[in-house]
């Protein structure tokens, strides 16, 4: 090099670190930028200011791009930040291309697989506070993204070139904001820190991490789109936080169970990556991190875990939380395990060196989530092409799983034809290729990269029973057991060769007549209440309580009968697979049905179940109004409404309000203000009463039975509550239905219900003032009576009622002692609920 060639390269070398430094001085930090201090005690960006934060950093760097994903169920933006080299964000339609080819690498020679794994990058998709509550991520995302994009050094720069990283800070925005809101307005108070006595998802609170397989919720949707059909990650890191007295972070590995239909190179990968968030977290001097602790890998209903199924290693990390943004003390002496894989807080394998105890602030969970981020992003540069090469392998070997010939049929003509069309719809939401057979038949071929998913949706589970130590005790399962789609949504889906000549799947709605004075519609599909509802609004709507002719055939009982201009009223509603009959004109003889008036009764206690009953029941057209304590004390229940829903609830929550001690509650809970303190009390429960001796109609959840049984001594007992060899763990049960009665309506004669609890009931001959009659009954053998997922001591509930109807003088109450639309995820018995409320305004 000449001396004046040095020269030209030192001062243009020069320019090119003063350009990066001006440039990264130009672009703010978080605390700056919002004019607060980030991370510091009792301070939190609300949702609209990361968006804005991460708006700016767009702005000013060329590393990070944000993409609105949606609109969330409150109306945020929903919003994803691709954060890469600036090369990678240029070039980002050919990256995701490759990451499609990778996920389905269908057609592809090895020559051409091989290049796309040299070219490729790895899409690490990172999610953080999907539990509002669990705010560290959020805070902690918005760091990541401005050190990432203003950093200089070699390392980061090779990171950013071998990995584009999409990080979520949020996927519950409305949930941020709400608890952001709540704490910011309680700070100084005694409730500084505490719960808010709402749901913090507009319906399903910390449910929101259930649906992953329903897709129910307008956040899981916009999320699952982005991922199985946009960008296609193979890696996933959810971020979560959990009780402040153990541990004080989680990473994987997973504790057992393991599902045997996931690929083990997602074991690999998850475990690999584990490994070094531990190794950097020891390094940097933070203690209490654990793996093979508590979270499973067995369940498919939480973000990242429904994603294992779908070849992309899925992982977790749980770090101990604060009060929200107030720091707590941890004593020693407060310690605790009593998980799966730690029964007691001290040094093992898996935990080589506990946290000793002390304060414990939002600045540790995000130092902690830092360290973990950061190592995520280091293994998957490192191992880049490792990565893409086991996706690839993954995708493949789902492929190869099953024959060309290999299939689930998913029959056009069946009970609910309307239900089968809503499946299909489902699965082709998750990204799997449908076909369909001239004569309307589904036809699901598993020779596809989601080809283990389907088969995991569409079968049976039966939980793998590992045991730790030889002896009785099995791993108790994380959350449910079961999630048998066609159970759950009563529909028909079996395996059948694949035929020849099928062509592309495509969900059509085909117009309903409406040349006709009157239309007949089947009961027992739940999509029939859509129709039905909004029918009822437009026109009139008679319902068939005896057999009834009509058009020149018979008509059974539960048929529903709409006029024209009910029939115009409710024609757009209609759902794939919808159809009714024209007949003549309304049938005399069938029952004029008036709209149900619907109350749900809401406790301060958050309840996720009377958020998804809310959900259902405003999605199928009811319009329920919400019934707070106050308004159920305040009487007068009867000339407001004709039913009331009381959701699964322990008696205690709806007589006093006290939620029931939580175990590894994830943060302390100081009292609730005053204004959100009590339960129905003595009042609320004369009051109920009172509406039932006026005709009124009560419908109980579950748990709630048991309230129900106790404040009218109902002629009806829970007969398992003390029968300690019960146990479910969220299973599928079989029960027989009681025919022609008006809660069964259209019901088949037997019906896969959903159970999570001991709970089925004795009835008695009650006295001359009420009647009752079982709807339901669980199978006389007791090796009948478990469809899918896990249980023990089936012998406790053989024969025992599942569901009974009460009338007690013009008033009425039904209880369903099984979960009729748990998480939105049973439409097979909403019919259930439906017709219990349809029964309300009946002669
Ligand atoms: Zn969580």
């Amino acid at each position: 090099m000449t001396r004046f060639s040095l020269r030209a390269a030192l001062v243009s070398a020069l320019l090119v670190t003063t350009a990066a430094a001006a440039a990264a001085a130009r672009i703010p930090s978080p605390s700056e930028f919002l004019g607060m201090s980030v991370g510091a005690d009792r301070t939190v960006a609300d949702y609209r200011q990361i968006l804005a934060y991460f708006k700016a950093l767009d702005a000013a760097s060329p590393r990070v791009e944000v993409f609105v994903l949606g609109k969330t169920t409150l109306g945020e933006d929903l919003f994803l930040a691709a954060v890469s080299s600036e090369a990678n964000l240029a070039n980002r339609k050919r990256l995701q291309e490759i990451a499609r080819k990778i996920a389905d690498p269908r057609g592809l020679t090895d020559a051409e697989a091989e290049a796309l794994v040299r070219e490729g990058k790895v899409f690490l998709f990172i999610t953080c506070n999907i539990h509002s509550t669990e705010i560290g991520a959020s805070q902690m995302a918005m760091e990541w993204a401005h050190a990432l994009a203003t950093a200089e050094d070699a390392e980061t720069r090779r990171r950013l070139d071998e990995v584009v990283l999409l990080l979520l800070p949020s996927i519950n925005p409305d949930g941020q904001i709400m608890e952001t809101e709540w704490y910011r307005k309680n700070l100084g108070t005694r409730y500084e820190g505490g719960r808010m006595p709402w749901l913090y998802h507009h319906y399903v609170g910390h449910d929101d991490n259930r649906d992953w397989f329903m897709l129910t919720q307008q956040e899981t949707r916009v999320v699952s789109r982005a991922v199985y059909h946009e960008w296609l990650p193979q890696v996933w890191l959810d971020e979560h936080q959990m009780g402040a007295t153990g541990p004080r972070i989680f990473m994987p590995p997973y504790s057992e169970p393991v599902d045997p239909d996931i690929h083990p190179l997602v074991w690999r990968d998850v475990n690999l990556i584990g490994a070094n968030m531990a190794l950097r977290l020891e390094q940097a001097g933070k203690s209490g991190a654990i793996y093979g602790y508590v979270f499973d890998a067995y369940w498919p209903g939480g973000t990242k875990n429904t994603a294992w199924w779908k070849n992309i290693s899925g992982l977790l990390t749980e770090v101990a939380s604060a009060r929200f943004a107030t720091p707590v003390r941890i004593e020693p002496s407060e310690l605790s395990g009593g998980g799966k894989g730690l029964v007691e807080y001290g040094t093992q394998t898996n935990f080589p060196n506990p946290w000793p105890g002390g304060t414990w602030r939002l600045r540790d969970i995000m130092d902690y989530e830092r360290i973990a981020s950061d190592a995520i992003l280091e293994t998957c540069a490192e191992r880049r092409a490792d990565f893409l090469k086991n996706a690839l392998a993954r995708a493949r070997a789902a492929i190869a799983t099953y024959g060309a010939e290999d299939a689930f049929r998913i029959p056009a003509d069946q009970r609910d034809a309307a239900g089968a069309a809503r499946l299909a719809a489902l699965l082709a939401e998750h990204g799997v290729e449908l076909r369909a057979a001239p004569n309307g038949d589904v036809y699901v071929p598993l020779a596809q990269p989601y080809g283990r998913f389907v088969n995991e949706l569409l079968t049976p589970q039966r939980y793998p029973e590992t045991k730790l130590v030889p002896g009785k005790d099995i791993v108790r399962p994380y959350d449910v057991s079961a999630w048998t789609l066609p159970l759950m949504m009563g529909v028909s889906a079996e395996r059948a060769p694949l035929p020849a000549a099928l062509v592309a799947w495509k969900a059509v709605a085909a117009p309903l007549p409406l040349d006709g004075a009157a239309f007949a519609l089947a009961p027992g599909s739940p999509e029939s209440a859509r129709l039905v509802n909004a029918g009822l609004r437009g026109g009139a709507v008679r319902v068939a309580r005896t057999v009834v002719s009509a058009g020149g055939r018979e008509w059974p009982a539960g048929t529903f009968f709409l006029d024209g201009a009910a029939a115009k009223a409710a024609a757009g509603k209609a759902q794939p697979g919808q159809s009714w009959t024209v007949v003549g004109a309304l049938p005399p003889d069938a029952e004029p049905l008036r709209p149900p008036r619907v109350g749900i009764y809401k406790p301060w206690t958050a309840s996720m179940d009377e958020g998804w009953t809310r959900f259902v029941l405003e999605q199928y057209g009811f319009e329920p109004k919400t019934l707070e304590n106050k308004s159920v004390r305040a009487g007068s229940l009867a000339a407001a409404f004709d039913a009331i829903v009381l959701p699964d609830l322990p008696k205690e929550v709806i007589a006093t309000g006290k939620p029931k001690r939580d175990e590894g509650a994830m943060r302390y809970s100081p009292d609730l203000p005053p204004e959100y303190a009590g339960g129905l009390e003595k009042e609320g429960a004369a009051a109920l009463k009172d509406f039932v001796e006026k005709g009124g109609t009560l419908v109980a959840l579950s748990s709630s039975t048991e309230y129900l049984i106790d404040e009218l001594a109902l002629p009806v007992r829970n007969a398992v509550a003390r029968s300690s060899d019960l146990a479910i763990a969220g299973s599928i049960l079989r029960a027989e239905v009681a025919p022609g009665h008006p809660v069964t309506y259209g019901l088949p004669s037997e019906v896969a219900v959903f159970q999570d609890e001991a709970l089925a009931f004795d009835t008695v001959l009650p006295g001359p003032e009420m009647e009752r009659r079982v709807l339901a009954t669980y199978p006389a053998a007791p090796a009948d009576v478990l469809l899918s997922g896990w249980m023990r001591g089936p012998e406790a509930i053989a024969r025992k009622a599942a569901a009974v109807a009460i009338t007690c003088g013009k008033g009425r109450v039904v209880l369903i002692g099984f979960r009729a639309q748990h998480r939105a995820q049973t439409p097979g018995t909403f019919p259930f609920v439906f017709n219990a409320l349809y029964w309300s305004t009946a002669r």
